[in-house]
């Protein structure tokens, strides 16, 4: 008798668990997985310290510890104007439970929720777990615009949201004020919930600005925003994430939460509060560093043979691996796995964020992670150049 529920057979693994694993089988420079190899900033981790000897080492209240739900309301007032009450702010165990338990507190199953593709791994697993059927709207190289007549047809009297992530994961796509004033259009018109995922809303390159889609004329009511600490904070393992907006979409989504995990690792919100509440220049060092990363990455990768396409944000480069590899090398996937075994680096397969029957539209590329030490990049470095040498 299979054990294994239906609800879960059909999901695989995680591409991330499998990179990583092949990985660490031959001992490959892994830029797959977007995790820091370096720590979060000194004063966050002693808070976190701090916390847990002082106690704080029961259960947090259920939406979240009170000084770091005020220190999230005063960050999104900080930074885009927002004005938020305490009760508009949810704890969660990361972005990625927000997500889960938004999809869960918002709509029913039968609904339709739209989602850009390429689209974050997680989110379409989250929708079938609920019973939810997503909509595709594509992204199309090389700038990862949407047509907006696409878009516009994927709306139906069905649509119950649209999941937005920007900077965007794996494209590094920003969305623009226009592109977001043509979602905003629609959502209004369609009577639809925006959910948007900004993990990576201070990683952005080139003196460009992020636009959050809450901010948008009569979007307040109807945009549910999601963050966390993972990415802000080179902290990707403390799991800390957060969900904004109106009481009624919050108290929606806390509806889920509530029975998912109730409430979060208390010390972790303790620190949070301190990470959040970090002067203006530490964003500004942590922006600088990346690009400078950025930049560096992007040489290497052209050095060693790639088309790549330039990110506005985010954690991740995008290359076309197709002149740089050898002619027998069919896909994303098998370039993936030729590169950790025989040039030793890792990086991740975009198939992995498209539907099936859309997995070829990322046949010929390949993510990198930018968040790395420059050790580890020069490393990487090196081994390209070798790959560059042996396959001609
Ligand atoms: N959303 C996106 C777009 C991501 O890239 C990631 C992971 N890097 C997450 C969510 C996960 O965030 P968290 O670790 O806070 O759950
Ligand atoms: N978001 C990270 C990435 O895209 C991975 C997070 C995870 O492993 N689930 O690399």
């Amino acid at each position: 008798m299979p054990r294994m529920a239906q609800r879960v057979a059909a999901l695989g693994t995680t591409i991330f668990a499998e990179i990583n694993r092949l990985a660490r089988q031959y001992n490959a420079i892994n830029l797959g997985q977007g995790a820091p190899d370096f720590d979060a900033p000194p004063p966050v981790l002693e808070a976190a310290v701090q916390a847990v000897r002082s106690q704080l080492n029961q259960y947090a209240p259920n939406t979240g510890l009170l000084e770091a739900r005020e220190a999230i309301a005063q960050h999104a007032e900080r930074f885009y104007g927002q004005r938020l009450s305490p009760e508009q702010v949810l704890i969660t165990a990361g972005a990625t439970e927000a997500m889960f338990a938004a999809i869960l507190g918002l709509s029913d199953p039968g609904d339709e929720i739209i989602v850009f593709q390429p689209v974050y791994d997680s989110y379409v697993p989250n929708m079938r777990m609920a019973g939810v059927l997503p909509r595709y709207v594509n992204l199309y190289a090389p700038n990862w615009s949407f047509d907006p007549d696409e878009l516009a047809a994927a709306f139906t009297p069905r649509t119950k949201a649209i999941i937005i992530n920007t900077p965007h994961n794996p494209t590094g796509k920003c969305y623009s004020r226009r592109e977001l004033e043509i979602i905003a259009e629609l959502c209004l018109r369609h009577n639809a919930i925006a959910i948007t995922d900004e993990v990576y809303e201070h990683i952005i390159y080139d003196g460009g600005q992020h636009t959050r889609l809450a901010t948008l004329d009569g979007m307040a009511e109807r945009t549910l925003t999601i963050s966390s600490l993972g990415k802000t904070f080179s902290a990707t393992g403390w799991k800390v994430g957060w969900a904004i907006g109106a009481p009624e979409l919050v108290e929606s989504v806390n509806r889920a939460h509530q029975f998912i995990t109730y409430s979060v690792a208390t010390p972790l919100q303790a620190a949070a509060a301190t990470a959040l509440n970090l002067p203006d220049s530490y964003f500004e060092s942590l922006r600088a560093e990346y690009q400078r990363k950025r930049d560096k990455l992007l040489a290497i990768l052209r050095g060693a043979g790639f088309q790549t396409f330039t990110p506005q944000g985010g954690y991740f480069i995008m290359v076309d691996w197709r002149a740089a590899a050898p002619e027998h090398i069919q896909d994303d996937v098998q370039f993936a796995e030729w590169l950790i075994r025989e040039v030793g680096v890792a990086c991740i397969p975009p198939s992995a964020f498209y539907r099936a029957e859309d997995k070829h539209r990322a046949a010929h590329l390949a993510r990198f992670a930018i968040c790395k030490r420059d050790e580890t990049l020069e490393a990487a470095a090196e081994r390209l150049a070798a790959m560059r040498v042996s396959s001609g």
